[in-house]
């Protein structure tokens, strides 16, 4: 979703609202594993109204070409889903939004209408042994999603941005690299650069 279906981070964008950015950016660079950044980083968000998360996500411009390449994709009778190191809040507003089949992303827990700062990760990387260490390990999911459709791996299609996308980009049946941040997510794939997404649809 980030970098990719919206153009911006809603972690970012919250965090610019709660003037916590900067907390955000010191966690990112911790020596930890990805999946305790998480929740170090959900942590912040304690007693903010849910609703707040769902105002940043709107707040964020959607990618050019976003609309037209998912319509693309439905034309061709695929399934689409989001699966997003992000939060459910911001996902299902997305999948909503464009009419997509499923999200799969870390869930703010809520009380009273309050984030608490809890988060609940689906993970995945322990059972596949992924180095990601993500609190959504994307590869683990797209290969679950998958299989619960019978669809095999190869024809699926990944589209990620970040390092936290390598290890789906890199097991998909096409995997693309959407305007990478990270040279690694580089490497031997399909890199797609410029701020519309519908110059990926020549590689489908
Ligand atoms: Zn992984």
């Amino acid at each position: 979703m980030d970098g990719t279906l919206i153009n911006g981070r809603l972690v970012f964008t919250l965090g610019d609202k709660y003037n916590m950015s900067n907390k955000i950016r010191k966690i990112m660079i911790e020596n930890i594993d990805s999946h305790n950044k998480s929740t170090k980083i959900a942590q912040l968000w304690k007693g903010i109204n849910s609703s707040e998360v769902i105002n940043a996500v709107k707040s964020i411009p959607l990618m050019d070409g976003a609309s037209e390449i998912i319509d693309e994709f439905k034309k061709r009778d695929y399934i689409i889903g989001i699966i997003s190191h992000s939060y459910t809040l911001g996902t299902d507003y997305i999948v909503k939004k464009f009419n997509m089949d499923f999200s799969i992303a870390n869930v703010l827990e809520v009380k009273n209408g309050l984030l608490t700062g809890k988060l609940k990760m689906p993970l995945g990387w322990k059972q596949i042994n992924c180095w990601c260490k993500n609190s959504v390990c994307k590869r683990f999911h797209l290969e679950r999603s998958a299989r619960s459709m019978n669809i095999p791996l190869k024809d699926t299609v990944a589209i990620g941005d970040t390092r936290n996308d390598l290890c789906m980009i890199e097991n998909a049946g096409i995997g693309i690299a959407f305007n990478p941040k990270d040279e690694r997510i580089m490497e031997n794939k399909i890199v797609v650069k410029g701020q519309d997404l519908q110059k990926i649809i020549s590689f489908i």
